[in-house]
């Protein structure tokens, strides 16, 4: 053991600790009730991870992470209208670790759902009476011709925040003025309905400082989108002209990428860029389809009263890679979402049955540094028209902000922003 004493790291591993490349201890010293292990410790993880161990302290928790530090996807449209830097975003396990809960940094391959253990590239076999599984998102690769991972290396998605987000910056930030950047949305169901939206909106507030001159073209496989309405007034009012959407009835369905070229083919037409920001079409974390948690749409199928896997005993599912049924791919439904598994998962392993669990849901958009929209709603797991299970919103709960709100609403939204951020970070990394 390098750089650690066998003594001090039973100490950590005790009082929960970070268990990088070590085989799995967490459970040396007094046989904990229960073993709860959570793969993907992002928002929804590390959420769930707290609310588990402060329901009920005597349950041995352990996050299986593949990151030592976590960048939030929320906030980064920020860092591409030079408002935040990806350092402000970007969280440790620390306080994680000081609750008692342990980390283990190691990508998880597979769930042995059978023999109820993780499975670790670094070889570790971690087992679990409950796992609660929240690896977010990853991307259907074959979905747009000529857009892989190695494209996406070339032209980003940064969909997942970090040095895609980079990446994408600094083209921007290379760009003539008078160019064009080309946001190419995915279909539903994705990662934040209107963060393709606004993520137009901030880049176009750096260009009109810096590149005024320059046009953001957003293609779009959908005939409609997130606070469609507030998004179109907002672009029309700060930067007029300047952002352009093709919906998916008008051709906007792209279909094939030539990414040297810069081009991108629609059924009916080919679109040349000078900047390209490709979000392809999503599905659950990789993880998640590894270890046949996935149904044919690419997401976890779940009891919507307990989070559980349909597909699989004592798996629950979080945050974007569930079956989100109404509920928005967003970080505060992870947060949610998580509330909802820590408290199913901590009754199971009390012999008590769950209650009725409710869903939350607030997110705000940026227009301008002053100005935000918003959206929220709380919803309900029920039965659709066709008589399947679904979650579905409480009465008229779901609402946006409204339409011609003046400039201090408006700033008082971007302010709320701030502080939501502050907020769901905290729930897991505070
Ligand atoms: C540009 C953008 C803007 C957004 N803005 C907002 C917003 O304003 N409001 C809002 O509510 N939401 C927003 N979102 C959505 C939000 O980021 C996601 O909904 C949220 O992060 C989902 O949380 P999660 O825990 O399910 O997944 P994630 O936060 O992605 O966490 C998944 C974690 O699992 C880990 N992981 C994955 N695979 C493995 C594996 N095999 N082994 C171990 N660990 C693994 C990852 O490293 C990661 O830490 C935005 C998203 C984007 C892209």
């Amino acid at each position: 053991m390098a750089n650690i004493s066998r003594r001090k790291f039973i100490q950590m591993a005790g009082a929960g600790g970070l268990l990088a490349g070590f085989p799995y201890a967490a459970s040396w010293g007094s046989q904990p009730k229960a073993r709860v292990v959570i793969v993907g410790g992002g928002t929804g993880g590390a959420i769930a991870a707290r609310y588990v161990k402060a329901l009920d302290p005597s349950i041995d928790v352990t996050i299986v992470e593949a990151n030592p530090r976590y960048t939030t996807c929320f906030m980064s449209n920020w860092v591409l209208a030079e408002m935040r830097d990806l350092d402000s975003l970007t969280h440790g396990y620390e306080n994680v670790i000081a609750r008692g809960i342990n980390v283990i940094i190691d990508p998880a391959t597979t769930i042995d759902t059978e023999g109820q253990k993780v499975l670790t590239q670094g070889g570790q076999s971690i087992p679990y009476d409950r796992v609660i599984v929240a690896p977010g998102i990853d991307f259907q690769w074959d979905a747009i011709e000529g857009y892989d991972a190695a494209a996406a290396e070339i032209v980003p998605h940064a969909w997942k925040a970090g040095p895609q987000t980079e990446l994408l910056q600094n083209q921007i930030r290379a760009m003539d003025d008078g160019g064009v950047v080309a946001i190419v949305a995915p279909p539903n169901p994705f990662r934040c309905p209107p963060g393709p939206y606004e993520r137009a909106a901030l880049i176009a507030y750096y260009l009109r400082r810096h590149k005024p001159k320059s046009k953001i073209v957003i293609y779009d496989a959908k005939d409609a989108f997130s606070k469609q309405g507030l998004f179109q007034a907002g672009w029309a009012r700060h930067y007029p002209g300047m952002i352009e959407w093709v919906g998916g009835f008008a051709g906007g369905k792209i279909e094939r990428v030539d990414v040297a070229a810069r081009t991108l083919y629609s059924e009916f037409d080919d679109f040349e860029a000078d900047v390209l920001n490709i979000i392809p079409p999503q599905t659950a974390g990789r993880v998640a389809i590894n270890s046949g948690l996935t149904d044919a749409s690419g997401w976890c199928p779940v009891d919507f009263r307990d989070l559980q896997s349909t597909l699989a005993r004592n798996v629950h599912v979080i945050g974007d890679a569930m079956v989100s049924s109404a509920l928005p791919k967003s970080g505060y439904i992870a947060a949610s979402t998580a509330k909802v598994a820590a408290v199913a998962v901590v009754d199971h392993l009390n012999g008590r049955e769950p209650g009725t669990p409710a869903f939350f849901n607030t997110c705000y958009s940026l227009l301008t540094p002053q100005h935000s929209i918003s959206v929220s709603g709380v919803y309900e797991a029920g039965t659709n028209a066709e008589g399947q299970p679904a979650i579905l919103p409480v009465g008229n709960s779901v609402a946006v902000s409204p339409a011609g709100a003046d400039d201090s609403f408006q700033a008082r939204e971007a302010r709320y922003a701030a502080s939501w951020y502050d907020n769901l970070v905290d729930q897991g990394f505070g």
